[in-house]
Formats: structure tokens, C-alpha cells, sequence
């Protein structure tokens, strides 16, 4: 998620949320926060929206062999 200033804080930390839901590491309660948020946020929807199909592109088992290696960068990346 892009770091404009007028995103309100809730919609960055579900940002958050939504881009680790993209590799499987939110926990249950972190998933329905994101849910719950997307009701009546457009731009989070829209956010999820993407990150969704970016996710099952990922998963297509062409790709697979790249994703394994993809993700562990992008994974050490975020950690700094
Ligand atoms: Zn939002």
C-alpha cells in the first residue's frame, strides 16, 4: 500500500494485514479484521481485491518453482 498521508491509520495496519494474508501469515483474527474493514472501505476492498488475484497467480504450479524463492526475499526483505 502506498504511504499517502491522508490514509487513515485503521486502513494502513489492514494494508498490513492484507499483504501478509498474501502469504498465509495472518492469523484468524487478523482475517476478520481485514474482513470486517472491507465492508465499508473501498480502498482496503480494492487493496484485497489485488492482492487476491496476485496470490492465486502465485500459486498456479508454473510458477511455483520461482515463488518458493520469490517469497523468501520478499519475507527477509520485511523483516528489516
Ligand atoms: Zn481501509
Amino acid at each position: 500500500m502506498k504511504n499517502e498521508e491522508n490514509i487513515p491509520r485503521s486502513c494502513l495496519k489492514v494494508g498490513h494485514y492484507i499483504d501478509k494474508n498474501q502469504y498465509n501469515e495472518t492469523s484468524f483474527w487478523e482475517r476478520l479484521r481485514i474482513q470486517l474493514h472491507i465492508i465499508n472501505c473501498q480502498r482496503c476492498k480494492q487493496y484485497n481485491k489485488i492482492n487476491e488475484k496476485l496470490t492465486n497467480l502465485l500459486k498456479k504450479p508454473k510458477l511455483s518453482a520461482l515463488e518458493k524463492d520469490e517469497k523468501e526475499e520478499l519475507k527477509n526483505r520485511l523483516k528489516f
